[in-house]
Parts: C-alpha cells; structure tokens; sequence
C-alpha cells in the first residue's frame, strides 16, 4: 500500500487552519481505512512565515495528533517555494504526495481519483478546474489572459490547473534535480515529461479568511511564469530590428524620390534615411544581445537536459 504525503502550504490562515486540518485528515483516515493508502500517511503543514497564529496552530495539531507535521519557514517566501519546501521535505519520506492549499478551495474529494491513477501507474496527476464561478471577473480575466499569453510563448502549462496536484515520489526526485532557485511549479512540472492525466473538480469558496494573492502578488507570479520560461520576448526584439531595417530601405527610397523631386528641405534626406538606418541596426543589435542573454539565461537555471522514466538493467550483462 502507497504512503501518501499531503503538503499544505499556509501564510496568514490562522481562520482555515481552525477547520480545514480535521478536514483533511478525516479524508486521509477514511483513505487509509479503506485500504487505498497506508496507515502512516501524513499531513505536513507549512507555515510560509505568517505573522498571526498559523505557526502556534500547527505546532499544537503536532503534538496532539500524529498525522500531522510540521515546517515553519523563517519568512514569507511565497506559495511556489513553500511548495517546494514541503516537496523536498517528504520526497524521501513518501511515495506520493499531494499538494493543496490550506483553504479547501480544492475538492478534497478529487483525492479518490487522484490515487486511482496513480495505482493505475500515472506519475503526475493534475487536478484541472471545471469553471471560475467562485473567482471574481477580475481573476477569471487574467488567469485567461495569462493561460493564453503562455501558450503563446510556446511554455506549457494546464489551463486552470494550480498546485492541486499528485506527483510519485519519481516526479518528485526529478523535480528536486531542477536547481534553479527561482521556480514556477506550474510550468516546471508540465514540462518535466511523465505519464501524466488531468482530472476535473469543481472549485469553491475558501471556507475562511481572504485570498492571500494581492493583484500585486499575481502580477508578480504571472510575470515571473513568463519570464522564467521564455526567451521569446528577447528574439521579438531582433525582429522589431529586421522590421526596422526593411522599413528604412522603404524610407530611404521615399526620401531620395522626394529629394530628386526637389520636394525635400535641405538636410531633411539624410536625416531620415540615417534615422530609420541607424535605429534599426541598434535595435537589431540589442536583439543579438538578448539571444546571447537568453542562452546565458538557461544555462545559468541549470535544468537537467532530460528525466529518466524508467531502467531495464540487469546485472548479469555486466559480468
Ligand atoms: N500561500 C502561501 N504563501 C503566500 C501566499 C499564499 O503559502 O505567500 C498559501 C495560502 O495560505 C494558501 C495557498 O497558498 O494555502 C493559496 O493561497 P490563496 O488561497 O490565498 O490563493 P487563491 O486561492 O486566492 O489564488
Ligand atoms: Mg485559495
């Protein structure tokens, strides 16, 4: 029977954390009794360094029920690195874990068809919304904005799929390979390869306190998301050069036209025909700057060039 880990990252959840723990560990309990994980599943909470009672909850849910442990981080580090906190934390001590916020925003009941796959040999299984309804227009807006910018750049990422997740112990092993410090789960782990399979929840409300994600918070995110996936923008300036250049051949040619048409004023020929030259081969230039960037980029994130999924090895083709 599987070992599951639940990891659950908590920043200022002092009103959650006096329901949503008992929660989730009747879920896992009900699990555990009905043979699909292992009595010593856990629970770990992580305490993204709040500033009200978080920590003092979860220390006491510690010391009372075994189910639960717990990592205090020394300071607000954000949702994605107390994520990855919790996922270092259990890698070795689970053999898959899943990750959901403190909230219950997520359907704890999507659990059950997350193992399934799991048993049924899947390495990551992502939980996908069904709709927004709960978010505001504000948020259904951008998170569309921000799926759909993404996939434009060419990185992948789920659709409505947040850090409600399964991953094996596999995954995670893999994931912990990846050392770059500045990580975007959310597109990291698509990325990673895999067998891997969506299922659908539907979202709620959170069952208490306020959303810990100011639209400051989220732009941060989002832009980090992009800008520590893609390359692209730096190649679209290059671009803007070449564009720039073909332009200048068409603005030199009007300008001579107008010139020998003596439609021109004096000086005004040479001016614009070197402004339009000249603009486009500093751009171009700083275009051949940012792909140069850009490699330097990837190579300083140091991600691993390839996950092995599976060994067939035997000993006696060594001898
Ligand atoms: N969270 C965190 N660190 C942060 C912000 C949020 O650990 O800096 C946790 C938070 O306690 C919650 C989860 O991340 O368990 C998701 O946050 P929230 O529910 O506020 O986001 P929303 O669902 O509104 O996008
Ligand atoms: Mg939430």
């Amino acid at each position: 029977m599987n070992k599951l880990s639940v990891i659950v990252p908590c920043f200022n959840e002092e009103a959650v954390l006096e329901k949503s723990p008992a929660i989730i560990r009747d879920k896992i309990k009900s699990l555990a009794d009905s043979g699909k994980i292992s009595s010593d599943s856990f629970i770990l909470l992580i305490d993204d360094g709040s500033t009200d009672r978080t920590w003092d909850i979860i220390s006491q849910l510690c010391r009372t029920d075994k189910t639960f442990c717990g990592l205090k981080l020394s300071c607000n580090n954000g949702h994605q690195n107390a994520l990855l906190a919790g996922l270092q934390f259990v890698a070795d001590k689970c053999d898959a874990c899943i990750s959901i916020d403190a909230d219950l925003q997520d359907d704890l009941n999507a659990i059950d068809s997350m193992i399934d796959k799991f048993d049924e040999g899947y390495e990551i299984v992502f939980g996908v919304r069904n709709s927004r309804k709960t978010d505001n227009f504000l948020k259904r807006w951008s998170a569309s904005f921000f799926y759909w910018f993404m996939s434009l750049l060419g990185t992948k990422t789920i659709p409505n799929h947040a850090d409600f997740r399964l991953m094996s112990k596999k995954a995670i092993c893999a994931l912990l390979n990846y050392k770059e410090k500045n990580i975007f789960l959310r597109g990291i782990i698509p990325s990673m390869g895999f067998k891997n399979c969506c299922i659908q929840y539907d979202r709620q409300k959170r069952i208490a306190g306020k959303s810990k994600f100011s639209l400051g918070k989220m732009t941060n995110l989002a832009l980090f998301g992009i800008t520590s996936f893609s390359t692209k923008p730096l190649r679209l300036i290059f671009f803007m050069g070449v564009l720039s250049f073909f332009i200048s051949i068409a603005s030199f040619i009007y300008v001579l036209w107008s010139y020998l048409g003596g439609e021109s004023v004096k000086g005004w020929t040479s001016l614009i025909a070197s402004v339009w030259f000249l603009g486009s081969i500093i751009i171009m230039s700083i275009g051949i700057i940012g792909e140069y960037i850009g490699r330097i980029y990837s190579e300083v994130k140091n991600r691993p060039p390839y996950n092995v999924e599976m060994v067939i090895y035997e000993e006696e083709k060594e001898a």
